[in-house]
């Protein structure tokens, strides 16, 4: 099976590799040199590493730095909200089929619109389940 981008399983990776990525991680005002320096490598290799994990090479500057509306942490490349759970939970929701009861991922921008409509009352995961709600008479 081929790695996708950004899913490299970096527990199969040294630990100069695993640790230049945490150090990243951890604190986006570190310098390319400040990671080196700390995991005992050039710059060059912190650079390598960084560019194969798709992680910031620039480092943060505090005056410059973006705070997560969501963590209020830095962000990594000054972004409003950190990239994976956050910007998850920044721009979406979750509400309930109402056949089925699973869970339906959603925009909040897209729910705002219906709120707006008055289209919040049902929400189905699928066809059959609004087919399934309607027999049942309630939707
Ligand atoms: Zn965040
Ligand atoms: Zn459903």
């Amino acid at each position: 099976m081929p790695i996708l981008e950004g899913t490299i399983d970096i527990t199969q990776k040294g630990e100069t590799y695993r640790e230049v990525c945490k150090l990243r991680r951890n604190n986006v005002f570190l310098t390319m040199e400040a990671i080196g320096k700390e995991v005992g490598v050039s710059r060059q290799r912190v650079r390598a590493i960084l560019l194969k994990e798709k992680l910031p090479t620039k480092s943060v500057t505090k005056r410059t730095a973006v705070y997560c509306k969501v963590c209020e942490s830095p962000t990594p490349n000054g972004q409003v909200v950190c990239p994976g759970k956050c910007r998850e939970d920044h721009y979406y929701t979750y509400v309930e089929c109402r056949a089925c009861n699973r869970k339906i991922r959603y925009l909040k921008s897209y729910m705002k619109t219906r709120i707006k409509f008055g289209m919040n009352r049902y929400f189905y995961c699928s066809r059959e389940c609004f087919y399934m709600g309607r027999r049942d008479g309630i939707s």
